[in-house]
């Protein structure tokens, strides 16, 4: 099992199942970025520098669909197609709390 470290807000989601709603948990972007996100961050791995969190929500959003929003519809449909947004939660991630993490590795010590 491959695993990664990633942090994320106190005050996120936990992660859906897949194929339900995206709750704005952030673990798949903070995981590697999408597609598009390679191209903005400029890496294929780690967290994606447009993954923003939002206090009010407490959700994560991605900045490039919040920024496209005042460019109004058309943009914001086009980053909304590229991101796969509204379409569920397509991360395969299986999320261990810190702990849990920390049982594994002396497991496998
Ligand atoms: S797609 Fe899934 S893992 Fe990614 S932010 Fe949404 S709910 Fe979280
Ligand atoms: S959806 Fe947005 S924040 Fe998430 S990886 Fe893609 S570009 Fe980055």
């Amino acid at each position: 099992m491959q695993t990664a470290i990633v942090q994320l807000h106190r005050g996120a989601p936990p992660k859906p199942p897949m194929g339900e709603p995206c709750n704005g948990c952030g673990l798949c972007c903070a995981t590697e970025p999408c597609p598009i996100g390679t191209v903005t961050s400029l890496r294929r791995r780690g967290r994606c520098t447009a993954l923003e969190w939002h206090e009010a929500d407490a959700r994560y959003r991605c900045g490039l669909l919040v920024r496209a929003g005042d460019s109004g519809r058309a943009a914001q449909r086009l980053v909304s197609r590229w991101i796969a947004a509204g379409q569920g939660c397509d991360a395969s991630l299986e999320p261990l709390a810190a702990e849990t993490l920390g049982e594994a590795e002396a497991a496998d010590a």
